[in-house]
């Protein structure tokens, strides 16, 4: 619905200027077995399929489609890595313009595992992971999306083939090729399909505050999205200047297919489950294509698929975690150029202001996640908080998209300040909280 696009835009989709850089492609011996188009088609079609209801978070789809993988990694050889001695990491979630104002839903990832074989090495963990939640049946946890006349196929469902099942299949067929591999990873792998990305990443903000081992011995992390569609097109990789090492890690991968790879935003910024891990300093990197057509539409299905690229995309982040998880040094860590507050949010329904006493024409910014380390967290923010002012920067419910990027550009960049003073609603109560923004968390910033 554009007339509403503005008010539900979410306040997470920074983009950088593009700057693309096409790495070599050098066919070479590759020691992971092979990952076949059938392979991760069949897991596509499956959780694309209507039963899964579109895996809308918080909604049973999505419960069964996290049943589904976690057979499928126990099919692949992988350990159970969640809560309990299971599959899953159960969390609660504060849902994206839920159908109830400030309804809270719960969801969970599914967390395999393959132990690293170097005893020297095994403490340390590279994650590899994609969401497998999707856009649902129309009306679960957003209101305002409704299906466009002649969209979907004659039903209420949006399967999201491309966004992300494609992906989940490609992390299942990666974990049983690493599984397989002649040579044996050093490191431990975590391989997680995350809940509730469609949410603000709560699944993976959720993993990063509450890990199966210490932070700090996560090593790197690769995320997959949207990697079946404009088969033509190069695929693309976010966040490559989290670390200097990514270049030489995503040659290995890349040695083992025919695509190109190109880069399209060097730095890693709150878009989908790879930047809650670059914000807790863990090199973290996003595959995709960029682009891909039928996003967040009914349309997309997965006879729209390429399977052949969804297995490249596979075969490459294989080679790539082969490297990452057996390469002597871990790799380095590089801040980014801007202040990272480290919250997801975005622009609350009207609802959801009325319901904490905000009149129009104000509104507020609805946290849905907050990572610890970071300013936000540091100033007290919760999940669930509605930041109604922000160094004066004051939310209406008519804020376009336009408007509230430039003031998170402003903030990034510490144009409105270091010490950026909120006035924040948590239930009923009114807050004053401080953010104070610091120099540490930045490499070098331009003003
Ligand atoms: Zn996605």
């Amino acid at each position: 619905m554009p007339a509403r696009s503005s008010t539900v835009a979410r306040l997470v989709l920074l983009t950088f200027a593009a700057t693309a850089a096409g790495l070599d492609a050098r066919p070479e011996a590759q020691t992971t077995p092979t990952i076949t188009a059938d392979a991760v088609k069949r897991h596509t079609v499956e959780l694309a399929d209507d039963k899964y209801e579109g895996r809308g978070a918080g909604y049973p789809g999505e419960r069964r489609a996290a049943d589904y993988i976690a057979a499928e990694f126990t099919k692949a050889g992988l350990s159970a890595a969640g809560d309990s001695g299971g599959y899953f990491q159960e969390f609660t979630f504060h849902a994206f313009h839920p159908v109830k104002p400030w309804e809270i839903l719960t969801s969970r990832n599914v967390i395999g595992r393959i132990d690293g074989s170097d005893p020297g090495l095994r403490h340390e963990i590279v994650v590899i992971g994609a969401h497998y939640d999707g856009q649902g049946r129309s009306g679960q946890a957003d209101p305002f999306r409704v299906m466009p006349p002649g969209g979907g196929a004659g039903d209420d469902i949006w399967n999201s083939a491309n966004d992300n099942a494609a992906s989940v299949a490609a992390v299942i067929e990666i974990a049983r090729a690493l599984k397989h591999s002649a040579v044996p990873p050093k490191r431990t792998v975590l391989f997680i399909a995350f809940g509730a990305e469609e949410h603000g990443m709560t699944g993976s903000i959720y993993y990063v505050g509450h890990p199966v081992a210490p932070l700090a011995d996560h090593v790197g992390m690769i995320n997959i999205e949207k990697i079946g569609r404009l088969p033509d097109k190069p695929f693309n990789t976010v966040g490559n200047a989290t670390s200097p090492a990514w270049a030489e890690i995503l040659k290995a991968g890349q040695q083992q297919i025919r695509s190109p790879l190109a880069m399209t935003s060097p730095f890693a910024v709150p878009e989908s489950d790879h930047y809650p891990f670059a914000a807790s300093r863990i090199p973290a990197i996003m595959l995709m294509v960029s682009g891909a057509p039928d996003g967040h539409l009914p349309s997309d299905s997965a006879d729209r698929i390429d399977f052949d690229r969804v297995a490249e995309a596979a075969q490459l982040v294989a080679g790539a975690t082969a490297e990452l998880a057996s390469r002597p040094q871990r790799p380095a860590f590089s801040p980014p150029p801007f202040f990272d507050i480290g919250i997801s949010g975005h622009l609350a329904l009207p609802s959801e202001a009325d319901a904490r006493g905000v009149d129009a024409p104000f509104s507020g910014l609805k946290v849905t996640g907050v990572i610890a380390g970071l300013p936000g967290a540091a100033a007290g923010l919760q999940p669930g908080d509605l930041i109604t002012d922000i160094a004066g920067y004051q939310f209406k419910r008519d804020d376009t998209l336009q408007a509230l990027m430039a003031m998170q550009q402003e903030v990034m960049q510490g144009k409105r300040g270091l010490v950026l003073p909120m006035k924040v609603k948590r239930d009923q109560k009114s807050l004053d909280l401080t953010m104070t923004l610091k120099a540490s968390f930045v490499s070098k910033i331009e003003r």
